[in-house]
């Protein structure tokens, strides 16, 4: 497992980063003042050049919608009232708004969400987690992790990540080992699997006993808490604990 070859390794660690999504998607290495698209392949001034772009796509898109609902522009202003918040991946294929559309009527989202690669818990993480249940008030707080998570799969494979990857690596660690000690006998892609649902499990666990806000309001039933893992081809979820109120 340690000899692995360096081109795996950077297959992995794009796939931590969320890299992989552009696959089917022809790379784009020259300068263009108007790219079709842009992909993780693309040159940083193509980058910047088609990020400009869809900002300004969004503007439009927003400016149109505003012209014929004006009020959604004050409700947008005037706050945010998400009802659930999420802790997830940063992986580019599970935009949290995509699993779950919202129905805010002022096009903003319904979703206060967190996104770190491997959706682990760390002190911004909680802060962040804290702060919509206690100051928005959101009663519903799951942590989603997702099919063929690569921040999982280089935990579970060693490969030697330098830089800050490390210290996030051995926060999904305790996942695998717990995950290996239940698999016995699996196969890769089913202790992967099972890998990534006891990272879910790990994370919603580590939220009610390193928060006590967050322990306090779910123990009042004033929050309700759960975890789950999104379908990668459907975004359906497969609850590992289904949220419920105490
Ligand atoms: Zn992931």
């Amino acid at each position: 497992m340690k000899n692995i070859h360096k081109s795996q390794i950077a297959f992995v660690i794009a796939g931590l980063l969320g890299l992989n999504a552009a696959v089917g998607i022809a790379a784009q290495k020259s300068d263009q003042a108007q790219p079709t698209r842009a992909s993780a392949n693309t040159s940083p001034m193509a980058a910047i050049a088609y990020f400009n772009l869809k900002n300004s796509d969004g503007v439009a898109t927003k400016e149109a919608y505003f012209a014929k609902n004006p009020a959604a522009r004050d409700t947008k202003l005037a706050g945010q009232a998400p009802y659930v918040a999420i802790l997830s991946c940063a992986d580019s294929r599970v935009p949290m708004e995509a699993v779950v559309e919202s129905d805010s009527g002022s096009m903003a989202s319904d979703i206060f969400s967190v996104r770190v690669a491997g959706n682990v818990v760390g002190d911004d993480a909680i802060a962040s987690l804290e702060y919509a249940v206690k100051y928005l008030n959101t009663p519903l707080l799951l942590v989603l992790g997702h099919e063929q998570c690569g921040a999982v799969s280089a935990t579970m494979g060693d490969y030697g990540v330098g830089g800050a990857l490390p210290q996030l690596l051995g926060k999904i660690r305790p996942a695998v080992q717990m995950g290996t000690k239940n698999c016995a006998g699996c196969t890769q892609d089913q202790l992967l699997e099972k890998c990534i649902e006891e990272n879910v499990r790990l994370g919603m666990n580590e939220l009610m006993s390193r928060s006590e806000k967050i322990r306090t309001l779910v123990g009042e039933g004033k929050v309700a808490i759960g975890c789950g893992v999104i379908n990668l081809a459907n975004n359906k979820i497969k609850w590992v604990v289904a949220p419920a109120v105490k």
